[in-house]
């Protein structure tokens, strides 16, 4: 198989906040890839755009030792690297004043495509938005790209999406959801739009039931403060769960561009039916021996954000009516590890006797992280004499193992959403009425919460959540997937 590799346009990339976690770890080591791999034209720049007072050589060293230190191919390939850091240099900027504007307006060119890569904390957002327009170097053509969290609740959402539309048109707003870069992501796209085998079954009448997980293994970490006002709901649910809710549940779209596959995921945030306290568990991860609470980490014995939520939610439409899906996410659980679930439902009618163990369902599993790949459970008979036994076995496709070295050259989420805002292709970037729908749904469920004043469940670190949300399905006879099955 031949991987290729299309070179994007030559542009002129501003990331503010160019000296920032985000940008060092993810943005700067993944453009490097991408230059690596043959994509970025040699005359494209890029500019780091940070409060702080920087040489173009300090900031060349500084993503120097980015690249050595996130860039997982090509880092030890020094001419590209040396090409690479021609490609940037540093202006200081400051988002709230006036300080560096005008140098960095001098610096932009007019033909080439412009983005602006708003790397910074949420506050800031509009600030870049309004210096952009006052110093007229944004321009009808020029895109931005804006970080999350995108607001807080359904209104400073609504407030947000205000501001950067004074400046902007919705066409030139890419709001940056990783999980939708991620290759599986995508590729469950093409599993149930490419193909015959699946849509047919895909609906109430042949999936008993889906489930979408989301497992970490760390605490909060030095991030406690930031994810003590945040919670699972707001930090994984509301925005990248949600996404991919809506790309396992939405109808086809005629076409797949932009505005087509966002108007459908858009109607399925539109459809989901508002949760009762019934129907969710929220859980923080206690300590033990050598390993900090939740408390001792965001420093606060009285807190009541979760850092674990199960939930059962439902779809009101005519595809999904009566097949529960199951999410849930959490910080220190037993095993890292993403993935969707779509369980079938068993045969109606088995010709093989009543043994309840010969009546299984069948079932994909998209798997997002670790070993991104699909895994189809089947039932078969079991190999041998001994009569008509049947077991699973799984049809299981690992990318790394199906692409062999091509798998190298798949660009990680963060490379992916960076080359489409060049190409200016919306399809993987949120609506702004799509995070409106996504508050709308998630702020009655947070309110409910805050005003019942409820205590999360504690659950062990190294387990799989309290025990309540494993009841969620028991009550149900269902039960979670064992994420390391
Ligand atoms: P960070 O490490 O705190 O970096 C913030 C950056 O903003 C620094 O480069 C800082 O530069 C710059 N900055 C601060 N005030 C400024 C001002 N007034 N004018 C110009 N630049 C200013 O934050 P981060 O972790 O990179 O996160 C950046 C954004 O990405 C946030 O919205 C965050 O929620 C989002 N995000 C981060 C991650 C992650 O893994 N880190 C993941 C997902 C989303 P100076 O120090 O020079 O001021």
């Amino acid at each position: 198989m031949v991987s290729r590799v299309i070179p994007v346009d030559p542009f002129d990339l501003v990331i503010f906040g160019g000296t920032g976690d985000l940008a060092r770890r993810k943005i700067l080591p993944g453009l490097y890839r991408r230059y690596w791999a043959g994509q970025l034209p040699d005359d494209s720049r890029i500019v780091g755009a940070s409060r702080r007072e920087m040489t173009d050589d300090e900031f060349r060293q500084f993503v120097r030792e980015a690249i050595e230190e996130f860039a997982i191919e090509g880092k030890d390939d020094a001419p590209k690297i040396d090409g690479f850091l021609k490609l940037l240099s540093y202006n200081a900027v400051d988002a709230t004043g006036d300080q560096g504007w005008k140098e960095l307006a001098d610096k932009m060119r007019e033909d080439v495509v412009r983005a602006y890569y708003f790397s910074v904390g949420p506050s800031l957002f509009g600030h870049l938005a309004e210096h952009l327009h006052k110093y007229k170097i944004a321009g009808n053509h020029a895109r931005i790209v804006v970080e999350k969290p995108f607001g807080h609740d359904l209104k400073s959402a609504k407030d947000l999406n205000a501001t950067l539309r004074k400046y902007f048109a919705e066409e030139q707003i890419y709001r940056i959801d990783h999980y939708l870069g991620k290759e599986t992501v995508q590729n469950l796209m093409a599993v149930r739009f490419g193909n015959v085998l699946f849509e047919p079954l895909w609906n109430a009448l042949y999936v008993d039931h889906i489930q979408i997980t989301v497992a970490e293994t760390v605490g909060v970490g030095g991030r406690g403060t930031y994810y003590d006002k945040s919670g699972a709901m707001r930090d994984m649910v509301q925005n990248h769960m949600m996404q991919l809710l809506c790309l396992i549940a939405m109808e086809p779209p005629h076409h797949f561009e932009p505005d087509a596959v966002r108007d459908e995921k858009l109607k399925v945030i539109r459809a989901l039916d508002p949760v009762g306290p019934q129907d969710i568990v929220r859980g923080q991860y206690s300590g033990a021996e050598g390993i900090d609470s939740y408390f001792t980490d965001v420093e606060d014995e009285r807190s009541t954000t979760e850092s674990f939520i199960a939930m059962k939610l439902h779809i009101s439409n005519w595809r999904w009516k009566g097949t529960p899906i199951y999410v849930r996410t959490g910080k220190r659980l037993k095993t890292r590890a993403s993935e969707i679930a779509v369980v079938f439902k068993h045969p109606p009618h088995s010709i093989f006797g009543e043994n309840p163990n010969d009546r299984r369902g069948n079932v994909l599993v998209i798997r997002l992280q670790p070993n991104e790949g699909m895994n189809l459970r089947v039932t078969i008979k079991e190999p041998g004499p001994g009569g008509m036994r049947l077991i699973e076995v799984p049809l299981d496709m690992s990318f790394a193992e199906a692409l062999g070295p091509e798998a190298a050259d798949i660009p990680d989420a963060y490379e992916r959403l960076i080359m489409d805002v060049i190409r200016g292709n919306q399809t993987l970037f949120m609506r702004g009425d799509e995070a409106e729908a996504a508050w709308a749904w998630a702020d009655p469920i947070i309110e409910s919460w805050e005003k019942a004043g409820d205590r999360p469940k504690l659950y062990d670190p190294g387990s799989a959540g309290p025990e309540e949300a494993l009841m969620l399905l028991y009550r149900e006879g269902r039960r979670w997937r064992d994420i390391r099955e």
